[in-house]
């Protein structure tokens, strides 16, 4: 399990100090804060992916998050998502702080998949303010994930 997961009331984090875990509301996103029970400085730039955990949480992330989202559509059986995954933990630590990137498990999540017609994993997109920009499909390493986000947003 990541150490990182978006529920419907921000970004679950843990204190890397305590083992708290502390939420992050998501127009906070990306602020530094302090872990609610050992003060440890925790937040700041997001430098790895989430696990996007429902729907709702979904819609609230998109809609609220004060940055670009790149959402990686996959699944556990899915043989190009599992090349795709240290590709997006490379593209997150580059672009910490700038664009945060969430995975949606579309086994997990099948509902989801089918409203925002994901015809098949993976597949990503990039969404700013609530809309989808862009979104393309198919495995790629870290700087073609990052060119497509790049012509998504400029
Ligand atoms: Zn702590």
């Amino acid at each position: 399990m990541a150490e990182q997961q978006i529920d419907d009331k921000g970004l679950r984090q843990r204190c890397a100090q305590c083992g708290q875990t502390n939420r992050i509301p998501f127009r906070k996103l990306n602020e530094r804060g302090k872990c609610g029970r050992c003060g440890a400085a925790i937040g700041g730039a997001i430098d790895r992916p989430a696990d996007v955990l429902s729907d709702a949480a979904f819609r609230k992330l998109v809609a609220e998050a004060p940055l670009p989202v790149l959402v990686d559509f996959w699944a556990p059986w899915c043989g190009p998502c599992r090349m795709v995954a240290p590709e997006l933990d490379k593209v997150a630590k580059r672009q910490a702080g700038r664009v945060l990137i969430v995975k949606v498990d579309t086994q997990a999540l099948p509902r989801l998949g089918a409203e925002l017609d994901v015809q098949s994993i993976p597949t990503m997109a990039v969404y700013r303010g609530g809309r989808e920009l862009r979104r393309t499909s198919g495995a790629r390493p870290a700087p073609a994930i990052e060119q497509f986000v790049a012509q998504a947003t400029g």
